[in-house]
């Protein structure tokens, strides 16, 4: 089993099944498809080139073959949008009319685009007889490795005449990149393409989609997808390496054994000795601690997991936890030297104004942009009283990256 396998095995074989944030840029793809518009010749407006833009393993790869295959489907009745997802076509048997590149370099890409330049101009192959199928699509992958040469000399040309039964999908990680390459080019190719953009999965999407498709219980997916970063590809990725060093099936993934894999068997009563340690502000352990989890697991995740801990001591505000909070603001407050410990106060319902303690109900902290958008509030609100206005409580901002920094000081 290796990863593309898993990526590909659990692909979305309908619009139905592919998850992306409410976007109107898929609605115009099912439109494409399901009112012939991209071969409508009575139709003044026909969309044939497309550029789907967005972040790695968001889904650019899925949603063309999606288009592709959707289109094509014989079994797909006239004027709907979804694929049977049982035919030849639908199983990638049948790939007649779809031709797929994946630019790496543009030496190795010039004669591999010159023959799809050529395909374009022919015919679709005749599959069925339906005139809203009679079109073949041509995807290119990594447009972002293409060199402005490359793009200039062989495709903008093919692309403004373009026929109007050939559809090319071309995608891109980073439209940045190309526009830093060239930003004449990239205009060009923007300007004859509809372009469709992907955004990163959430967390939640991520464990969704791992538990619908694979049977994987939520909270190992939450766990799966928080080192994903977004990246459903690389989710899968882990997915199938903790398969493989488990030898257990993607279904019965228990969060011990992926938490294991993932964070190197720093768990929750693990982090408590660098939490104690840094509540008693012994440097030494802190330095050892931290240097000895930095080879099992990235920096990042370290502060990830800690923003978490801090989390839940806010949440479950029992005496030890309460300990741990009033001792870390002290140290936050010995090590920033700045007013952070106010901050932690507030977390915990206890709120200062003018100088009289007032018990408030907690807050509802569930992430790290909730509490951020809770700092900034709350700081909001002080400076009206204390004087503590956005700029001076924005540096502590209590991110992963914060974290880090703090934790920087002990290297
Ligand atoms: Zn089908």
């Amino acid at each position: 089993m290796n990863n593309n396998t898993l990526a590909n095995i659990y692909r979305p074989k309908s619009f139905k099944d592919f998850i992306s944030h409410d976007n109107g840029d898929i609605d115009l793809i099912k439109h494409l498809i399901s009112k012939n518009l991209h071969s409508n010749l009575n139709n003044n407006f026909s969309i044939t080139v497309l550029l789907i833009e967005g972040p790695p393993g968001s889904g650019k790869s899925s949603l063309s073959k999606l288009y592709a295959k959707a289109t094509l489907c014989p079994n797909r009745p006239k004027e709907e949008y979804e694929p049977c997802g049982d035919c030849d076509i639908c199983n990638d048997k049948d790939t007649s009319n779809i031709y797929e590149y994946t630019i790496k370099s543009s030496t190795e890409a010039r004669e591999v685009v010159q023959k799809l330049v050529e395909q374009s101009y022919c015919s679709p192959i005749r599959t069925t007889g339906r005139e809203d199928q009679y079109r073949q699509f041509i995807i290119l992958d990594e447009l972002e490795n293409a060199s402005a040469e490359l793009i200039s000399s062989y495709l903008l040309k093919p692309l403004e005449d373009n026929p109007n039964t050939t559809t090319w999908i071309l995608s891109t990680m980073d439209l940045e990149k190309l526009e830093r390459r060239n930003p004449i080019v990239k205009e060009a190719i923007t300007s004859r393409a509809t372009v469709i953009s992907l955004y990163k999965f959430t967390e939640e999407q991520i464990a969704n989609i791992l538990e619908e498709r694979a049977n994987i219980q939520i909270e190992s997916g939450l766990l799966i997808a928080k080192v994903a970063n977004g990246n459903l590809r690389e989710a899968w990725s882990i997915v199938s390496k903790i398969a493989i060093i488990s030898g257990l099936n993607p279904s019965e993934f228990k969060t011990e054994v992926v938490g294991n894999y993932l964070f190197g068997g720093i768990t929750y009563s693990v982090r408590l000795s660098l939490w104690e340690a840094l509540k008693n502000d012994d440097a030494t352990l802190v330095k050892s601690i931290f240097k000895k989890w930095s080879t099992k697991i990235s920096q990042k995740i370290i502060a990830d997991l800690l923003v978490e801990d801090l989390i839940s001591f806010i949440n479950t505000p029992n005496k030890n936890s309460q300990e741990l909070l009033f001792s870390l603001t002290t140290w936050y407050n010995s090590t920033i030297k700045y007013d952070l410990s106010l901050v932690f106060l507030q977390y915990l319902g206890i709120d200062f104004i003018e100088n009289k303690v007032v018990k408030l109900k907690p807050l509802a902290v569930n992430n790290v942009s909730n509490i951020n958008n809770n700092l900034l509030a709350l700081a909001e609100k002080k400076g009206k009283v204390n004087n503590l206005n956005k700029e001076s409580i924005m540096p502590f901002y209590l991110t992963s990256d914060s974290i880090s920094d703090i934790l920087k000081r002990y290297n």
